[in-house]
């Protein structure tokens, strides 16, 4: 995730709870101060013996950590006994805890490494900054909004390490969970870190931010070489799924109606693509202004810049279809027009 942030990040811990999906499944609902996103799902997977966390909610405040460990309570362990941690992707709200649960537990930890997207943030604030608001600047960000583009607390404040873990996930890969294997898809595009992990036996996926029950696509942008078409395979591959009874989301509740919800994004995914597509066709102009014509306009900072940034991944997906191309003007600030009319 990625933007501005005016508040802080303490949360009412009473709001965390835990609830048995299955037997040894357990879905930590944690609560986050985040603008229109007020929680985020852990998963606790646990035969008593061996207890394992999937993600591991926001961080940034002490109430993030009463809410993380009261959720754990609610479910009849403690941080101390977590024993492994897989992350679905390296995003602050699923990751926050984890410096957290490395004092305190020293779990081993699983995660695909394609992690700059965050590291950036951590290891390097001001340049990442900069280059955030330097690019919303080519994209026609007024420089008054700037700042905002530029901010990088969420991650910085939210995760406080380089994301790393003892274990790097791949395709194909299986984890030893204690309700059985878990087999890893990597289905980048919400993150290029972004995993799905299938439990074939019980009928259960963990999916991660691809989807949820409401349609809400955000994507990293500049960290893959196109993250709404990397979006729309995972979504293909997550459809493929099908005989999958119970998909476990990052946020919102668990769904039942995999290929349904897989589906609606799809459909989602192509109103983005032909509303971009219909603002460059009226005028040629940068993804500030495109963000505008195509989703109206933000009432928020935050709202500004995620319009702007689902317009600059869409831009970039018809770019490389070739339905787009991008000029430059004499400041070298970006001009997207539809392929096949003038300059
Ligand atoms: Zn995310």
């Amino acid at each position: 995730v990625a933007g501005p942030c005016d508040w802080d990040w303490a949360v009412d811990p009473a709001l965390a709870g835990a609830r048995e999906l299955r037997p040894g499944l357990w879905r930590l609902r944690l609560p986050w101060a985040w603008e229109g996103v007020d929680h985020v799902n852990a998963y606790l997977l646990s035969d008593g013996v061996t207890r394992m966390v999937v993600d591991c909610g926001p961080a940034g405040h002490p109430t993030n950590d009463e809410a993380f460990d009261r959720a754990l309570g609610e479910a009849g362990t403690s941080i101390e006994q977590v024993d492994h941690v897989v992350l679905t992707h390296a995003h602050s709200d699923h990751c926050g805890q984890l410096v957290r649960l490395k004092a305190r537990a020293g779990p081993q930890v699983w995660l695909q490494p394609d992690t700059a997207h965050v590291d950036e943030m951590i290891l390097e604030p001001e340049r990442s900054s900069a280059r955030r608001a330097h690019r919303a600047r080519l994209e026609g960000a007024p420089d008054c909004e700037l700042p905002w583009f530029g901010d990088v607390r969420e991650e910085h404040d939210g995760i406080g390490q380089a994301v790393r873990g003892e274990h790097r996930l791949d395709e194909g890969d299986e984890i030893c969970s204690p309700l059985g294997p878990l087999k890893v898809l990597h289905t980048p595009g919400h993150a290029p870190s972004q995993i799905a992990l299938v439990q074939r036996e019980q009928g259960f996926a963990i999916v991660g931010d691809t989807i949820c029950a409401r349609f809400s696509p955000y994507f990293d942008y500049g960290y893959s070489a196109d993250p709404v078409g990397e979006a729309l395979e995972s979504l293909a591959r997550l459809g493929e799924l099908g005989d999958i009874a119970l998909a476990l989301p990052g946020h919102g509740r668990p769904l039942t109606n995999l290929p349904k919800v897989v589906r609606t994004h799809q459909r989602g995914m192509s109103v983005v693509s032909s509303r971009v597509r219909d603002a460059v066709a009226a005028q040629a102009t940068g993804a500030y202004d495109v963000a505008r014509r195509a989703f109206g306009t933000p009432p928020t900072p935050f709202t500004t810049f995620a319009y702007t940034n689902l317009a600059a991944c869409a831009l970039r997906h018809l770019r490389l279809n070739g339905e787009v191309v991008r000029d430059e003007d004499a400041e070298g600030r970006f001009r997207y027009r539809a392929a096949g009319c003038a300059p």
